[in-house]
């Protein structure tokens, strides 16, 4: 997400929060994927969440969409830690955590069982 209060014409890195942990992920060259939205997962997220959901097939189930995809599933979902609380779902953690792993830009792994 971006910082409030911008120029939306004129973002900075350090204007671009994580949405889930609300960090400055991409000034402190932190791994992102960008979702719909200006939604924004950082790479310490998305290891959290893709252990959570993809290896311990756990999770929480929502009414909200996903803030990533903008939709709704009735797979469970994994919430970050600021308000507003976003929720980010199962295809979207395995899709980003693709994206990562394969970038040349990022030391970025998938978490492995
Ligand atoms: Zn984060
Ligand atoms: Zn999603």
């Amino acid at each position: 997400m971006h910082r409030e209060g911008i120029n939306d014409n004129n973002v900075q890195p350090e204007d671009i929060l994580c949405d889930f942990c609300g960090n400055t992920a991409w000034a402190n060259d932190i791994p992102c994927v960008e979702g719909h939205q200006g939604s924004i997962v950082c790479g310490n997220c998305l290891t959290v969440a893709y252990t959570e959901l993809v290896l311990a097939e756990a999770g929480a189930s929502t009414e909200e969409t996903c803030r990533m995809c903008l939709e709704h599933r009735d797979d469970p979902v994994w919430a970050g830690a600021v308000e507003p609380v976003a929720s980010i779902c199962k295809r979207c953690a395995k899709q980003a955590s693709a994206v990562l792993n394969k970038s040349k830009q990022w030391e970025w792994a998938k978490p492995a069982p």
